[in-house]
């Protein structure tokens, strides 16, 4: 079978996910990296010196200066929850691998969690997603048209008819502020996403 570059992109295989979020101290050491990655910041008083303790299951730090203490999940998207981190990193990796979306139940079957949490889960990282799309919406002059993706293999159909070519939507916001514009697209089954920034002064879309 012919290659199609899209359908064989390179993307995080299940082993090496699980070789480098595969244990509770990755996923925390991940985050940690994440909410501070100049270290880690006392959020009442700045100071970085600090204490590790555990609370549970829990990291904590607490600042030497004023001893506030800061739990590492505590204003994340996993703030109070009882899962491990572990099984919240398979949910996103899980979520992120699939082009069609990912169900409640499918998630409770993979994830081996009863189905009021894995349906929890999935409303909870649907939501941190549709809230980090919502940073990119466009307005202003925005234009939008259909394109194509692919088509690498030879046969079949061409043009628009083509099963070789997944179709999304693009729109793009010109700005007259900062000459920069956000080009965002929508595969048209709307399950995949992706955006990025592009420079007003390069060429028109492909399609
Ligand atoms: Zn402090």
């Amino acid at each position: 079978m012919a290659m199609n570059r899209i359908q064989f992109q390179a993307g995080l295989s299940m082993p090496a996910f699980f070789k480098d979020y595969g244990t509770e101290e990755q996923c925390e050491q991940a985050l940690e990296a994440v909410r501070w990655p100049a270290g880690f910041r006392c959020p009442r008083c700045e100071g970085a010196a600090h204490y590790v303790l555990r609370d549970g299951n829990r990291k904590v730090f607490q600042c030497r200066g004023c001893r506030h203490q800061a739990s590492l999940i505590a204003g994340t998207l996993f703030q109070g929850t009882k899962l491990p981190l572990t099984t919240w990193f398979l949910a996103i990796y899980l979520i992120s691998q699939v082009k069609t979306g990912l169900s409640a139940l499918a998630l409770k079957r993979q994830l081996g969690v009863s189905y009021p949490t894995a349906w929890l889960v999935h409303h909870k990282l649907m939501q941190a997603m549709a809230d980090r799309e919502r940073r990119y919406l466009l307005v202003g002059n925005v234009q939008v048209d259909d394109a194509y993706l692919g088509g690498e293999r030879s046969g079949g159909k061409a043009g628009r008819g083509s099963e070789n070519k997944v179709p999304f939507i693009a729109a793009v916001s010109l700005t007259t502020t900062t000459h920069e514009r956000y080009d965002q697209s929508f595969r048209s089954d709307r399950t995949r996403f992706a955006t990025h920034r592009r420079s007003a002064t390069r060429g028109a879309m492909k399609k």
